[in-house]
């Protein structure tokens, strides 16, 4: 073997929560030769990168995690309801070592280049360090948060001071510390990293462009009894986890806002803002379905953020207007809207008064106000769900491009295949409900489903596993039809939509009828035999 050229039976890019399911599976249950190619210097994927000050999941510790094995469901405690980053990457590292995973990872190597050779039916992966890897099987694991968004401002590469993208935070600490500190964005990531920055920073000021709602989080230390009382409940949480349509352990109860008495839907509403969390929006089943009802619980949010923000004009200011609540990615927060109330917190809005530019020392806005500033932290967000998929440059048969046969949008069956780009599988893809649910449960689905579909390709000496074009199409179609049966559309800067990134065709990417019934769909595409797929000897 030449050193330059590794030949093996899967390829696997990234090495978080789904690449190193999907080197275990194949390495442990198909006995595949296997490496995972990851452009960072350690696991973790996401939450390797993001490390800004604040970051933390959303879904529950004791749900985001796998629950494949249960000697790591017993072996490993959390510490908080919600899991920080540095916690997660730990978590992450534990799982590496008692699976014996590292030594089938090659970190800081990023990934440049994937080709489909239709005369060997290999695939030919070029790395950043010139290796060539030759496999039968591609897998990509790259997340769908993980192409960073950063916005071309005029005069960026002119600026004095520090400058940092939360998706890619230093690994040596950021001191704030007297510092005047300038943030643009306010997704989950900005909720999350502001009222951290701003209990360091001398001054803050917010770059607004679009309002958020948010939900408290509740964050709290869990009791020492909670893992032992958990553990003893593995089979009923993992239940009612893979029942549900988003991958949480909660349903909605079957009650809708708008015919509940208004008294009694109030104190619903209280109690869920209470309790915080994800589940609020899930106090009533259609909140992401009817409009008249979606209004009466932004109008709950908008109520608090008023009550909140003790100054009226920049109260005002954060009160999301233009798109109902949860059509874009809710945030959970820990004082975020309480952090304006701090007199060295300065929310600007870039919506009515756009960045013009960056100088030397700070923005300056269309009217010409300058903001002086020591650093600048964009937490302006990703190229979601295609965008870390298209950086590998993947050809398919025929060299056909991957950001060609997607010009109008992605196009896959299932989220999992894509019809000319044979033998590759892409974990959460676009058409997959992904980034709507808690994501290990989506990643053990998809890995379960292409760990079966490669030893059913083992077994019957299948050469080749293609989606077709029809599959393709129709699943496309009816993704779109999905999201379009609720207001989730209705967001105009969504990054589900990929309207955040400009140029980017405007498709409702993630699959939105819930993770159950698209296990479902899996399993009947399989137990048809794989219909759907073009499988070739
Ligand atoms: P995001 O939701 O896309 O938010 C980006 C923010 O930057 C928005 O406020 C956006 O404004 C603003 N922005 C972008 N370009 C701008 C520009 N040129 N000028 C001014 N403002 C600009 O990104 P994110 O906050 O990083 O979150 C992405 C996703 O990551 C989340 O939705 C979530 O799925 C995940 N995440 C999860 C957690 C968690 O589990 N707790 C935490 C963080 C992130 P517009 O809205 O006007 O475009």
């Amino acid at each position: 073997m030449n050193h330059d050229n590794v030949d093996l039976d899967a390829v696997v890019v990234g090495a978080g929560f789904s690449g190193l399911y999907q080197l275990y599976c194949l390495r442990e249950k198909l006995k595949l030769r296997v490496k995972v190619l990851e452009a960072g210097g350690g696991v973790g994927g996401t939450w390797y990168w993001n490390r800004y000050p604040g970051a933390r999941c959303d879904s529950e510790s004791h749900t985001y995690c796998y629950y494949f094995d249960r000697l790591l469901l017993e072996e490993w405690s959390w510490s908080e309801r919600y899991p920080g980053q540095a916690e997660i990457l730990r978590y992450l590292n534990f799982c590496a070592r008692k699976l014996n995973l590292e030594k089938d990872i090659h970190f800081n190597e990023r990934v440049l280049e994937s080709e489909w050779d239709s005369d060997a039916r290999l695939w030919h992966v070029k790395t950043q360090t010139g290796k060539t890897f030759r496999a039968r099987f591609l897998i990509t694991a790259v997340g769908c948060l993980s192409s960073t968004n950063m916005p071309d401002i005029d005069g960026l590469a002119d600026f004095e001071g520090e400058v940092y993208h939360t998706g890619q935070w230093p690994h040596n600490k950021v001191e704030f510390d007297k510092k005047t500190v300038v943030i643009i964005g306010t997704g989950s990531t900005g909720i999350q990293a502001i009222p951290e920055i701003a209990r360091q920073a001398k001054k803050l000021y917010v770059l607004q462009r679009t309002p958020n709602y948010s939900v408290p989080a509740r964050n709290r230390p869990l009791s020492k009894d909670f893992h032992s009382a958990f553990i003893k409940e593995i089979d009923a949480w993992r239940s009612k986890m893979l029942k549900s349509r988003h991958g949480h352990p909660w349903t909605a109860p079957d009650r809708q806002v708008r015919k509940t008495a208004p008294e009694k839907r109030q104190n619903i509403m209280e109690a869920a803002w209470e309790r915080g969390g994800l589940g609020f929006r899930e106090s009533f089943d259609d909140v992401l379905l009817n409009e008249e009802s979606n209004k009466i619980m932004s109008d709950f949010i908008r109520q608090k953020i008023v009550d909140t923000v003790h100054n009226a004009e920049t109260a005002k200011k954060l009160l999301p207007i233009d798109h109902p609540f949860g059509t874009k990615r809710p945030p959970i927060d820990t004082n975020y809207f309480e952090t304006f109330n701090c007199d060295h917190v300065h929310l600007i809005d870039v919506r009515e008064n756009p960045i013009s530019s960056i100088f030397t020392n700070g923005v300056t806005l269309s009217n010409n106000t300058q903001i002086r500033a020591n650093m600048i932290v964009f937490a302006t967000g990703f190229d979601a769900m295609t965008g870390a998929l298209q950086k590998m440059n993947l050809k398919g048969r025929g060299g056909l491009k991957l950001e060609d046969a997607w010009y109008a949008g992605p196009r896959t069956f299932l989220g999992l295949a894509v019809p000319e780009f044979p033998n590759m599988f892409t974990i959460t893809g676009p058409g997959s409900p992904s980034v709507l649910t808690n994501m290990p449960r989506a990643i053990e689905q998809h890995v379960d489903w292409i760990t079966d579909i490669l030893s059913h390709a083992i077994q019957c000496d299948y050469v080749e596993i293609e989606a077709s074009q029809a599959a393709a199409n129709e699943w496309t179609q009816h993704v779109t039809d999905v999201a379009n049966k609720t207001l989730l559309p209705k967001a105009n800067h969504s990054w589900y939509l990929g309207a955040n990134v400009p140029g980017k065709p405007r498709v409702f990417m993630p699959y939105a009828f819930g993770l159950n019934h698209y296990r479902n769909h899996c399993d009947s595409v399989t137990a048809n035999g794989y219909a759907g797929f073009l499988l070739t000897k």
